[in-house]
């Protein structure tokens, strides 16, 4: 196979800072599509990954699952993408195609399913490389297309972030009414925020920190409140339908669960490697839910871009050169982001 050269940007060791890396991507087979990419948001995840936080990661590793670029060159057999579109990658390259989920375009729960990067493509041995990079190879099927009228680097984020905070709000039929509760406002809190609005729901952001409380009302929440004020959680009992819980830490689970109302569900988004106390009781008394929610399938997150096109919504971004990512990474971890880095891949060249 032909390779086509790639620049990037890697951690060659576990929590080692990213350096400049060389690379190839393999040229376009018949199916696949070769993008210049343009923009890559930085997700919390591309943190713990590179610092090794996850088991059996794959090291070099070039991070990024929030891509958008350029198509440059096409496959004989491409049919839905041409030379010069506009496209998106998000978490996932590949899958079996064969399975319930794949048939369902859940692709995201498929036990083959390869992630964009720190994964192994489905011969079992070559390593993904994500987007923190010139280029990259495709496949047309796990491609998205980036609706014209949406800025591709206000776009990127909603590779991961935004179809992450969809998902979960499209599953519990979350529309006009509904009270939701997002739990820490950072790159998919304030995703979070911002699509629930648009769907017409009552949104509270609880947050740690109190100047984050203009930018919550702004980005269409109805109502900001502190986790740590002890009069939240009475306050607010019994309240809500749906909480999305988007902090990289711990939280309160039982605190938050006692502000669900009869059937409501707390969705985890959020990774935290400790195990979780609960207790059962509140639970039961009101058949309340904790679940879990990966991501989402290409159909979806097609869906979501569109969506995010009709309504006018971007991430809020903070545009830097690949160069300061390191500085990004650090700055994420303080909390000190409004509210996604996104790194401008001309700063490669
Ligand atoms: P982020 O931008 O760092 O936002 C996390 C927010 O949580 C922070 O802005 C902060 O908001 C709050 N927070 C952070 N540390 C906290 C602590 N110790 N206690 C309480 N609140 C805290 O991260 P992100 O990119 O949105 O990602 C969030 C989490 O989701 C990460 O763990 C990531 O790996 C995970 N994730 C999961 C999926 C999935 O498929 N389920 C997809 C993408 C990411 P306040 O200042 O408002 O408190
Ligand atoms: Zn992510
Ligand atoms: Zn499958």
């Amino acid at each position: 196979m032909t390779m086509v050269p790639a620049k990037a940007y890697a951690a060659l060791q576990p929590a080692a800072p990213l350096e400049p890396y060389r690379m190839e991507r393999r040229s376009p087979g018949a199916h696949d599509l070769l993008m210049e990419i343009l923009y890559c948001g930085i997700c919390h995840t591309d943190i713990h990954q590179t610092q090794g936080e996850f088991p059996g990661s794959i090291f070099p590793m070039v991070p990024g699952h929030e891509v958008v670029g350029r198509v440059v060159a096409t496959g004989a057999e491409v049919s839905t993408y041409k030379v010069g579109d506009v496209i998106g990658v998000g978490c996932f390259v590949d899958s079996c195609r064969e399975c319930r989920d794949c048939a369902e375009g859940e692709e995201q729960f498929c036990d083959l399913m390869v992630p964009t990067y720190n994964g192994l493509e489905r011969d079992g041995k070559t390593p993904t490389y994500g987007g923190y990079s010139s280029h990259m190879t495709v496949d047309e099927r796990y491609a998205l297309r980036i609706p014209e009228g949406l800025d591709p680097a206000a776009a990127a984020p909603l590779l991961c972030a935004g179809i992450t905070t969809y998902s979960p709000l499209r599953h519990w039929n979350v529309g006009p009414g509904s009270k939701v509760g997002v739990v820490g406002l950072g790159g998919l809190g304030h995703m979070a925020v911002k699509l629930a609005a648009a769907m017409g729901a009552d949104v509270t952001v609880f947050s740690t920190s109190a100047d984050k409380r203009e930018d919550a009302l702004r980005l269409g929440a109805r109502d900001f409140v502190l986790s740590r004020d002890p009069d939240t959680f009475q306050r607010l009992a019994g309240r809500f339908d749906l909480i999305m819980n988007t902090v990289s830490a711990s939280i309160p689970y039982d605190s938050y669960i006692s502000l669900l109302q009869r059937d409501g569900t707390l969705v985890l988004l959020g990774v935290s490697m400790e195990p979780m106390e609960l207790s059962g009781f509140p639970l039961i008394a009101r058949r309340k839910k904790i679940a879990g929610s990966p991501i989402g399938g290409i159909r979806e997150t097609q869906e979501m871009l569109d969506f995010c096109a009709v309504h006018g919504l971007g991430a809020d971004i903070e545009v830097i050169p690949i160069q300061q990512a390191d500085t990004a990474f650090q700055r994420v971890v303080k909390g000190d982001v409004r509210y996604r880095f996104v790194i401008d891949m001309a700063s490669l060249a």
